[in-house]
C-alpha cells in the first residue's frame, strides 16, 4: 500500500477519546484497501497510549512527547502535528470533529494546502469516489462530498462524534515512532492550569444517553430530578441555552448550534421547546423521546416518543421505574 491515511489522536485526562477510534474506522472505510491507516499521538508521557493506539492501526504511531504538549496547546499542537504528518505524508488526514479537532482541522488544512470535509456522519463509495456525508440545517438535509481530483493533494476529514463505530483492534501492531527533539518553537502563551467545571459527569459529546433540560425546568433545584435519572441511566446532562442563559445550569453544559453536538443513542428532552438552534445540536440522535406539557411544542416533530405531561411529574417517575428495572 503506498498511501498512508493518519488519524490524529485526541487524549483527556490519560486516556484516549472514544472519538480516536471512531476515526481510525472511519479512515478505515475511507481508505478501501489503498492505504495504511497510521495515527498521530501528541501529548507528553503518553508511551502506554501509543502502544494501545498501535493495536488499532497497520501503520506507525508517530508520537510526539514534549512536557509543553501535556494539555492542548493550539500554537505547540499544532507545530507537533505538522511535524509528524510530515513525517508521514499522508494523502488523509482524519480528526474529531470536537472543539480540539474543529481548532486544529483548518490550521493544518491551511498549512498542507489541503481541502477539508467537516463534521462527516457516513462514508459511502460510488463509480470509484469516496464519498464523505454530513448533515446540514440541523439535520434537515444531507450533503455529500467528494475531493477533487488532485493526485498530490491532501484531504482533511474531520468525523462527528458517536456516528462510526469505534475500531476493533487488529492481529497486529503498529510500529510506535517517537520523537522528543520536534521544535516547538516562539511559543506566544503557555497552559497553566486546566479547571473542569462537571467533575466527575459523563463527557456530553461522548454519551450514549443524555437526559438534557431547559426553560421548563424553571431552576438550578430543578434539573435535579434529571440528574437523578441521568445516574440511573448512566446518562449525561445537557441543556439548552434557554436554561444555561437563565443560570440553571453550567454554558459547558449547552447543546446546540452555538453548544456542543450530541448523537448519543438516546436523547430525552425535558421542558425543551425544539427551537431550531436547539435541534441543531441533537436532532442526529438515535432516539428521541420528549417531554413536554404542551402537546404543539415543536420538539414532539423530530421525537421518536413524546410524553405530554408535567417534567416533574415524569421524570421522577421514570426513575423510579427504571431503578426497579
Ligand atoms: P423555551 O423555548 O422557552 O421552551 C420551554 C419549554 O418547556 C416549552 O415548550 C414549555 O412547554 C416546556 N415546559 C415548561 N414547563 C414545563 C414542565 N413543567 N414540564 C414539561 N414541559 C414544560 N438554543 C439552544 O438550545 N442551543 C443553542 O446552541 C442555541 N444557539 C442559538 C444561537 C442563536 C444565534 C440564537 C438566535 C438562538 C440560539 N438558541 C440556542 C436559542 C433558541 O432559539 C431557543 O431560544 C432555546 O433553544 C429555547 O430553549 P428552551 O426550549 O429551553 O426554552
Amino acid at each position: 500500500m503506498s498511501q498512508t491515511y493518519a488519524v490524529i489522536a485526541e487524549t483527556r485526562e490519560g486516556k484516549l477519546r472514544q472519538v480516536t477510534f471512531e476515526a481510525i474506522e472511519a479512515a478505515r472505510r475511507a481508505q478501501q484497501g489503498k492505504a495504511a491507516v497510521a495515527a498521530v499521538l501528541i501529548g507528553h508521557q503518553v508511551t502506554e497510549l501509543a502502544e494501545e493506539l498501535a493495536r488499532y492501526v497497520d501503520g506507525p504511531v508517530q508520537v510526539v512527547d514534549r512536557p509543553k504538549l501535556a494539555a492542548y496547546h493550539a500554537e505547540a499542537t499544532f507545530q507537533a502535528a505538522i511535524a509528524a504528518l510530515n513525517g508521514l505524508n499522508p494523502s488523509a488526514v482524519f480528526l474529531g470533529h470536537t472543539a480540539i479537532g474543529r481548532d486544529l482541522a483548518p490550521m493544518i488544512a491551511a498549512r498542507l494546502e489541503a481541502g477539508q470535509i467537516s463534521d462527516v456522519t457516513a462514508i459511502e463509495h460510488a463509480g470509484g469516489d469516496t464519498i464523505y456525508v454530513r448533515p446540514l440545517y440541523a439535520g434537515k438535509a444531507f450533503e455529500r462530498k467528494r475531493f477533487a481530483e488532485n493526485p498530490d493533494g491532501t484531504q482533511i476529514v474531520t468525523v462527528r462524534p458517536n456516528n462510526f463505530p469505534a475500531a476493533e483492534p487488529l492481529p497486529s501492531s503498529g510500529p510506535v515512532v517517537t520523537s522528543s527533539e520536534t521544535p516547538l518553537p516562539n511559543l506566544r502563551s503557555a497552559v497553566k492550569e486546566i479547571v473542569r467545571k462537571t467533575s466527575g459527569k459523563i463527557d456530553l459529546t461522548e454519551a450514549k444517553i443524555v437526559v438534557s433540560g431547559g426553560r421548563g425546568v424553571k431552576s438550578a433545584e430543578g434539573f435535579r430530578p434529571l440528574e437523578r435519572l441521568a445516574e440511573v441511566l448512566n446518562a449525561a446532562v445537557g441543556a439548552s441555552r434557554a436554561a444555561c442563559d437563565a443560570g440553571y445550569c453550567d454554558y459547558a453544559m449547552q447543546i446546540g448550534q452555538t453548544g456542543k453536538v450530541v448523537t448519543p443513542e438516546i436523547y430525552i428532552a425535558c421542558g425543551i421547546s425544539g427551537a431550531i438552534q436547539h435541534l441543531a445540536g441533537m436532532s442526529q440522535s438515535r432516539i428521541i423521546i420528549a417531554i413536554n406539557k404542551d402537546p404543539e411544542a415543536p420538539i414532539f416533530k423530530v421525537a421518536d416518543y413524546g410524553i405530554v405531561g408535567d417534567l416533574f411529574e415524569v421524570v421522577p417517575l421514570l426513575t423510579e421505574e427504571l431503578e426497579k428495572a
